[in-house]
């Protein structure tokens, strides 16, 4: 495996930076998750444009423009002779002092590029549907860490987990700070209600997933209607459908919800057909290499 770091390939072995990052130090920088599918990468720009956003919200500068990170992505996974392929960029804010002040790390921001393989869930998930639970750690409120902002900064999100692991559960669902349903760990939620797909809106506490767009785009070409609307745990109990999307999961149905179960207990008819559709995109969209 090669890891692009600051324009060099590095065995997987010789990939470290210091131990002064602050990326490292304080979780300052930012991230984002992409995938290839067949040689094609879904949604680069997107995620590319989620990046700059995420870094002008720290005040981070990239030290590459939007081209040449595209360059550096697709020259990574040709390196790596890889056609299906996770791609994590990295920008962190480099070397510093002990001190959080991001001011002593002027001018070292490091750019990562890590390509490997990725499967979240075993196929039987995807096939039965998964069942999460709500837990007690809310999700960051925008006042204090926007989830809109992809940053490396994601123990918000790990002690969610944390709690879902401990009580037997792959998934955790997170409340915003009103108690109204915001998303998962790493993933966005929707639910299907009478037809009609329903997802939280940003200002609720979620990061703008690209899949989210993605669903919310194939949804709205295919006719069903679509609501980025507020919603509480009481809608999800009761709705006919539901399901994550995340560029790692991509989509995955859930049949059961702390404890109750959604629709028939099995994946849904909209779900079903969003996943395939979702399927042909990523065969037939992206960039090339
Ligand atoms: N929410 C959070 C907190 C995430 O980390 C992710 C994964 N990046 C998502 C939602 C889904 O976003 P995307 O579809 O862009 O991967």
């Amino acid at each position: 495996m090669k890891v692009y770091i600051n324009g060099k390939f590095y065995s997987k072995e010789d990939a470290k930076v210091s131990v002064f990052d602050h990326g490292l130090l304080y979780g300052d920088g930012v991230f984002e998750g992409i995938r290839s599918y067949s040689r094609l990468v879904f949604k680069l720009k997107e995620h590319i444009d989620r990046l700059f956003e995420s870094a002008h919200a720290i005040m981070l500068d990239i030290p590459l423009n939007k081209e040449q990170l595209i360059k550096a992505t697709i020259q990574t996974l040709k390196e790596n002779k890889l056609n299906d392929a996770y791609i994590r960029m990295i920008v962190t804010r480099g070397e510093g002092d002990l001190g959080l002040d991001p001011r002593k790390c002027k001018g070292n921001s490091t750019v990562i590029i890590i390509t490997d393989k990725i499967a979240l869930y075993s196929k039987e998930l995807y096939r039965k549907g998964m069942e999460i639970i709500t837990v007690a750690t809310m999700r960051n409120s925008h006042e204090a860490l926007n989830p809109q902002m992809k940053c490396l900064n994601y123990l918000n999100n790990i002690m969610a987990k944390i709690e879902a692991v401990q009580l037997g559960y792959e998934e955790a669902l997170m409340l915003n700070d009103q108690g109204y349903v915001a998303e998962c760990t790493g993933d966005n939620i929707f639910i299907v209600n009478k037809g009609e797909l329903y997802t939280p809106p940003e200002i609720m506490g979620v990061l703008r997933g690209v899949t989210r767009d993605t669903v919310l785009e194939i949804a709205k070409k295919n006719k069903i209607p679509t609501h980025e609307h507020v919603f509480t745990r009481h809608e999800l109990y009761i709705s006919d459908e539901c399901f994550l999307t995340g560029t790692a999961a991509e989509i995955i149905p859930v049949v059961m919800v702390d404890g109750r179960v959604i629709g028939s207990g099995k994946p849904g008819k909209i779900t079903l057909s969003l996943m395939n559709k979702f399927k042909e995109l990523t065969k037939k969209e992206g960039v090339r290499y």
